[in-house]
């Protein structure tokens, strides 16, 4: 059996078809066209993709709590009768309908955010389970945006776990979890169609449940034990994919001849001598181990790690100043149009001060065909020699002069096949004529993300790594403090005492909208709730990834003027971005983020003159959660955060804290399964020992997906 489908599949008794691990997902029912673009959007095109496109979190209903029981700011079910009819209540564009519950034991608040056909909905004397989060309000509780199930509903939700699904608008829950029933069901009914990638001796050996009891378990599980076989199965082969991958990169990288030898000009000198400051003993070092490459026999692949603040993009416009000064072309690629376009306006800044030698160009996703039409112009002939953008660097269109540097900021990796990309755009125009050989540009990835050396040594086997621990002298260190949502208005009045003296303001959010699986705080009401709450006079805005590129930008580029007095945002804000006169972050939900990542987020704060502010909301009651935040309240060290990280590590919380941003893996977790990943390593080792190892039997299927995920995906997971 060693097909990838092609078996006949009976769904329910309607249909047979042949389903394959590459067919478009419009073979299966319900998705037509229109849905299948929704699902596009999302990176899935095909069954494996949809098989692969794992839940973010997991939705249990809770068992009936009593009115008297309930817990300030937790989530529950309430058994009760409405009990009053529905007011309403108006504050800006904000419509709050109001009504009251009971049970046995007392008397429950409902509050309804802008439903006013609940009015409709709710009848005096009816039963309901009320599902939502409660708080505190003076000697009673409030449930808000409760959900209402009849008693029939509540029955059937018992003790079962739904997938809930990262989406796209258009796209809900429903739909996502009824195409991946159906591929479920198929895959479990027909074993051909999913090949086992990884071999039984390594599966013994680690406990590693099979592929289709683990996607079933990891979408459909029928209980807690069931999800975290599945989860371990994932992580640890998504780990050695990961692993195996480097290893390719290293073998492909290794002593690779400088084909664009640089000399020492000098340019960087008098840049170096200009600059308001002097380079820290750290940037001087690091500087030094890069100029170094670059002069070198060998083309560089450089790792610059740093923590935030630490002053990583002086270095970047050193890099790329030496290559310019050499008569090529340097490239800077950032994940974020606005960060692109951060690092455009510093660089610009530096050219003119500085009397520099770039002709910088921008060229980023969301300009026009025609604007983009002419970037592409300036850097196929060379006119620009400063290629500053994000993704579009690397697309097809665009074709180099003599591009031989590459600097990715914030990007923790750089992928064989961007590697791979980079070489063949950046043959000059004349060897692309003769057919030279690909000539590889230098590699220099930075990164904010203190990682520690343990996994460090695994993840960057590839790469050589610098490191810069000490930040600029001079800066005062920000003052930070963990408290709970009680805690929150007393926070809005320093916020607002801070803005009177002038400084701006980031609060971030886990969530953009309300919805009903989650009581996370989201940026859109919090914007009204502010708007609501604080004076009329201040400017209160929002950010997140739904809004348009342009948008994004128009807004990040209003806050660096001070236009804007507090931006209300996602995490979209978290990498980067350097806005002096932010004083204070304020963080709502702080438990539901990787303490890297909240170190990352108020990086934003504390990086000019004024004394600056890190206000940790701590929305759970846990003690994990509590012991966690205690670590960022007491240290500004990234280094010292990711190791604490590391040992803090819960198995409760399999998804409660998940580190976007860093390495971003699909399911695994380098700091909560970082057992796992070392585990895999050794597998890794073991399985490659062997050279011609892809051509074994045993490794068939693990090489065929190696080769699949290298081919789908040029930003397969965290490269
Ligand atoms: P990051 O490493 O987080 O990317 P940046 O490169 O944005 O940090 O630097 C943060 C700030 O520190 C910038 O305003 C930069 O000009 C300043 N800076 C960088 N190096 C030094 C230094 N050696 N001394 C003083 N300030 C510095
Ligand atoms: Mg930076």
């Amino acid at each position: 059996m060693k097909t990838t489908g092609g078996t006949p599949v009976v769904f329910g008794k309607e249909r047979i078809m042949n389903l394959h691990l590459t067919d478009n997902i419009t073979v299966l029912k319900g998705i037509g066209d229109k849905t299948a673009a929704l699902f596009r959007r999302m990176g899935v095109e095909t069954v494996e993709d949809l098989l692969r496109f794992y839940p973010r979190d997991y939705d249990r209903i809770e068992k009936v709590s009593r009115i008297e029981d309930l817990k300030d700011n937790s989530r529950a079910v309430v058994r009760g009768t409405i009990c009053s009819g529905v007011s309403e209540r108006k504050t800006g564009r904000l419509v709050i309908s109001f009504s009251q519950a009971a049970d046995e034991t007392g008397k429950l608040q409902l509050s309804f955010f802008n439903m006013p056909y609940i009015r409709k909905t709710l009848k005096k004397g009816a039963l309901y389970y009320l599902r939502g989060k409660v708080s505190r309000r003076g000697n009673g509780f409030t449930m808000e945006q409760p959900v209402l199930l009849s008693p029939a509903e509540y029955e059937r939700q018992q003790g079962r776990l739904l997938p809930v699904y990262p989406l796209t608008t258009g796209l809900n829950q429903k739909a996502v979890r009824k195409a991946l029933q159906q591929a479920i069901e198929a895959v479990k009914k027909e074993s051909g169609i999913l090949p086992e990638i990884l071999p039984p001796w390594l599966r013994e050996k680690e406990r590693l449940c099979g592929i289709a009891e683990a996607l079933s378990g990891i979408h459909f599980p029928q209980g807690q034990e069931e999800l975290v076989s599945a989860k371990k199965r994932l992580a640890f082969e998504e780990f050695l994919i990961f692993l195996l991958l480097v290893k390719k990169m290293k073998d492909s990288a290794e002593a690779v001849p400088n084909a664009y030898p640089m000399i020492e000009t000098a340019d960087t000198r008098r840049f170096l001598e200009g600059l308001p400051f002097r380079l820290t003993e750290d940037q001087a070092r690091v500087w030094q181990e890069i100029s170094g490459d670059m002069t070198g026999s060998y083309t560089m692949n450089r790792l610059v790690q740093g923590d935030v603040g630490s002053g990583k993009t002086v270095l970047a416009a050193l890099s790329l100043l030496m290559a310019a000064a050499n008569g090529y072309q340097g490239a800077m690629m950032a994940p974020t149009e606005v960060l692109a376009q951060q690092h455009a306006q510093t660089l610009r800044e530096y050219t003119v001060r500085y009397h520099l030698p770039f002709r910088p160009v921008l060229l980023t996703g969301s300009m026009t065909a025609k604007e983009k039409r002419e970037a592409y112009e300036r850097i196929r002939t060379g006119d620009s020699n400063l290629i500053i953008g994000t993704h579009a660097l690397i697309q097809e269109k665009v074709v180099y002069h003599n591009l031989a540097l590459v600097i990715t900021d914030e990007q923790h990796r750089f992928g064989v096949r961007q590697r791979e990309v980079f070489s063949q755009k950046s043959r000059g125009a004349a060897d692309n004529e003769s057919g030279k050989a690909l000539r590889m540009p230098h590699v220099m990835v930075m990164s904010a993300t203190p990682i520690p050396r343990t996994l460090a040594v695994i993840l960057y086997g590839d790469l050589h790594v610098s490191v810069i621990k000490q930040l600029p002298t001079g800066r005062q260190s920000i003052k930070n403090c963990v408290v709970g949502t009680d805690w929150r208005s007393r926070a809005w009045k320093f916020m607002e005492k801070e803005i009177s003296a002038g400084r701006q303001v980031f609060v971030v959010c886990p969530m953009i909208e309300p919805s009903e699986e989650s009581e996370l705080e989201n940026v859109e009401e919090y914007t009204e709730k502010l708007r609501a709450v604080l004076p009329a006079a201040l400017r209160i805005e929002m950010l997140h990834g739904k809004m348009k590129p342009a948008e994004k930008n128009r807004l990040m580029h209003a806050f660096g003027e001070g236009m804007i007095d507090i931006l209300v945002s996602t995490t979209v804000i978290e990498v980067g971005v350097n806005i002096p006169n932010a004083t204070v972050m304020l963080i709502e939900n702080a438990e539901r983020f990787g303490l890297a990542q909240l170190h990352q987020l108020r990086g934003r704060v504390g990086r000019g003159e004024h004394q600056s502010y890190c206000i940790f909301i701590n929305g759970s009651e846990s003690d994990l959660a509590k012991e966690r935040l205690e670590v960022l309240n007491r240290s500004n060290d990234g280094f010292h955060i990711a190791e604490q990280d590391l040992k803090l590590r819960g198995p409760g919380d399999m998804f409660g804290v998940r580190q976007s941003g860093i390495l971003n893996f699909r399911i695994a977790d380098i700091y909560q399964d970082a057992d796992m990943l070392m585990l895999a390593d050794g597998a890794a080792a073991r399985i490659t020992a062997d050279a011609g190892w892809e051509e074994r039997e045993e490794y068939r299927e693990l090489s065929l997906y190696l080769q699949r995920s290298v081919r789908n995906n040029i930003d397969f997971p965290g490269i």
